[in-house]
């Protein structure tokens, strides 16, 4: 049986101070979810970002390791814009993460170390909805997340945490994914989105490796039609979707 698609999408939980972002790549976030976030920001939210590689395989002209340390300095001013200081980086490889232990574990000691209520990921679907098929990273680290928002909860499950330090934090509420097919919440985009369309600008490089387009077309143009996609469901406001599992 399958679920019954929800058509009007509810505000996302409004009680939460803390929340901690977990995608694989650098841009996950910011095609997925940054107007949220300056909306979050702007209202005094503590966000982080930790991602589980630096994108080092994602511009095919350029290697690994020029490709990472120079990834790494576009999401970290992507995050400046919507008012996130704190990125992390995982150290898996880009484009074949596995899912796993390991996986589970180090976004465990992630969410020990910032004890956020709220923790987001992008889809960890198959597709992105009918046959868009998603990436093997974002389904590891969707699914990996998902399920480390429990793992962080039980000091038995991974004790070498708790013996470095990192004790256990039962206190995530919900965890929410960008970019899901199946959405059952929304945040209102209007105020974010020019920073939104900043932040994604920031990934440049990456950008003019994937389209002829102009950066500023481009980046606009994808947020203005995901979010306007999503206002349908909310009311009309250009709007950022999530799927929101309750814990
Ligand atoms: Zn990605």
């Amino acid at each position: 049986m399958t679920d019954p698609l929800i058509t009007q999408l509810r505000p996302m939980p409004e009680d939460w101070r803390r929340a901690l972002a977990v995608v694989a790549h650098p841009d996950d976030l910011e095609y997925g979810c940054s107007a949220a976030v300056a909306a979050w920001t702007d209202q005094g939210r503590e966000i982080a970002y930790v991602l589980a590689t630096r994108g080092e395989a994602g511009i095919d002209t350029l290697d690994p390791e020029r490709c990472a340390a120079l990834r790494e300095r576009e999401q970290r001013a992507s995050a400046a814009v919507v008012g996130v200081s704190v990125v992390e980086f995982l150290d898996h490889k880009d484009g074949v993460i596995e899912y796993g232990t390991a996986l589970r574990r180090d976004i465990a000691a992630a969410i020990r170390r910032h004890r956020p209520e709220l923790v987001i990921t992008l889809n960890h679907r198959d597709t992105w909805g009918g046959v868009a098929w998603n990436t093997p990273d974002h389904v590891a680290v969707g699914r990996a997340t998902l399920d480390a928002a429990a793992d962080a909860g039980n000091r038995w499950i991974f004790p070498e945490l708790t013996e470095q330090g990192l004790e256990s934090w039962n206190g995530v509420r919900w965890v929410a994914i960008a970019g899901s097919s199946r959405p059952t919440h929304a945040v209102d985009a209007t105020a974010g989105l020019d920073r939104a369309v900043r932040s994604l600008l920031e990934h440049r490089t990456y950008i003019e490796a994937l389209t002829e387009e102009a950066p500023e077309t481009y980046a606009r143009d994808f947020l203005t039609r995901t979010t306007t996609a999503t206002g349908e469901r909310f009311g009309g406001r250009p709007a950022v979707a999530f799927e929101v599992f309750g814990r």
